[in-house]
């Protein structure tokens, strides 16, 4: 939701991209910007949220990374056999990368979950995505 929340926003600033003008590198950024801002709108604030509700900030990091994860794992389900990089939306891979990117690195058990999942989904899709 959050995604699609920022593609509305793109296109109320101006800031998006044309969908007249069949330009990948355009849709991709966008793509990526989209994915970024729900990101980080989940994850940025936590530090202030714990404060302020008193419950332990890593586990409301770790709870909300596992949300990330299985976000990701679900456009990963729906994208099924459509996982390369088309004109409008770049490879799922690279989608799961970026996002990753912008996660706090941890071996926690959310981390191991989302591993777990890719990787059983590789045994009945090889070509499927992984979780780095
Ligand atoms: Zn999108």
């Amino acid at each position: 939701m959050l995604h699609e929340l920022r593609h509305i926003r793109h296109q109320h600033e101006g800031t998006g991209a044309d969908p007249h003008a069949n330009d990948a590198k355009a849709n991709h950024e966008e793509e990526f910007s989209c994915d970024a801002f729900a990101t980080r709108f989940l994850l940025e604030g936590i530090d202030a949220y714990g404060v302020l509700t008193g419950e332990a900030v890593e586990q409301v990091r770790r709870k909300r990374q596992l949300g990330i994860h299985f976000g990701l794992f679900a456009v990963a389900l729906l994208a099924k056999d459509k996982w390369a990089a088309s004109n409008s939306h770049p490879s799922v891979q690279s989608r799961i990368d970026a996002v990753r990117a912008l996660m706090v690195p941890s071996s926690d058990m959310a981390t191991a979950m989302a591993h777990a999942a890719f990787a059983a989904l590789r045994t009945i899709w090889p070509g499927a995505p992984r979780s780095p």
